[in-house]
């Protein structure tokens, strides 16, 4: 009996020994000092984080990690954030596929652009899984000022065109091959893909509303706040 307990309490030793191993988050070394960012970018202007609206007018912002409508349920962004970020080259990007398509009456709504490295961290925390989001130990895109979340709308009305799921329903539906998609919904979702595509923007096959630019590893994971960001000028 003795034994068998013994045994049992060493067993749910290991057990806890392994969760605290896998709960035990492995970050990175984020660039968190405003300083050094700003010395970063006057030696490259390439490094530049640009906010999209002061380029792009007609972009609009639904920031949803600035509210609690996200798959969180939680805000993770300071309340009353209107600003998003990218870094100078997909900016420019960005800003050529929105002018594409206004010649469509087309425009994009962003959904979430540059995400600060501690959100990403609250992310893990929150849903540990990396089906669903980045792994600490690896970054994001988004970290790096170089992944953006968006749709399409139309711009006389300013309504979302219709696409296969909503943001970030982490579904096979929201996969670029899913099946069973009507015409209009795979259109749609096409037309996004090609356009970005087109300046340069990476697809993601597993969600129809995330690009990536390509060569992010030349650039630095950041960990400052939006605030912070629009005291570095450009
Ligand atoms: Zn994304």
């Amino acid at each position: 009996m003795i034994y068998k307990n013994i045994a049992t309490v060493f067993f749910s030793l290991l057990v806890s020994l392994a969760w605290a191993q896998a709960d035990k988050i492995i970050k990175l070394k984020p660039i968190t000092d405003k300083g050094s960012f700003r010395t970063m970018v006057e030696t490259d202007s390439l490094m530049a984080m640009i906010e999209l609206k002061s380029l792009i007018p007609s972009v609009q912002y639904e920031l949803r990690y600035a509210s609690s409508n996200n798959f969180t349920g939680q805000r993770l962004y300071p309340k009353n954030t209107h600003v998003t970020y990218l870094r100078r080259k997909p900016a420019l990007a960005l800003a050529k596929v929105a002018e594409d398509l206004k010649e469509k009456g087309l425009g994009i709504k962003i959904w979430d652009a540059y995400r600060p490295y501690r959100t990403t961290v609250r992310f893990w925390e929150l849903i540990h899984d990396e089906r669903f989001v980045a792994n600490p130990s690896k970054g994001s895109g988004h970290n790096k000022g170089t992944a953006v979340d968006l749709t399409l709308i139309d711009l006389k009305t300013g309504k979302e065109l219709e696409m296969p799921t909503p943001f970030d329903d982490f579904s096979a539906a929201a996969f670029h091959g899913a099946k069973n998609i009507d015409d209009l919904r795979t259109r749609n979702r096409e037309l996004l893909r090609t356009t970005m595509e087109k300046y340069g923007f990476v697809p993601l096959e597993t969600e129809w509303w995330h690009y990536s630019w390509p060569g992010s590893s030349a650039y630095d994971v950041l960990d400052l706040s939006f605030k912070a960001l629009g005291t570095v000028v450009n």
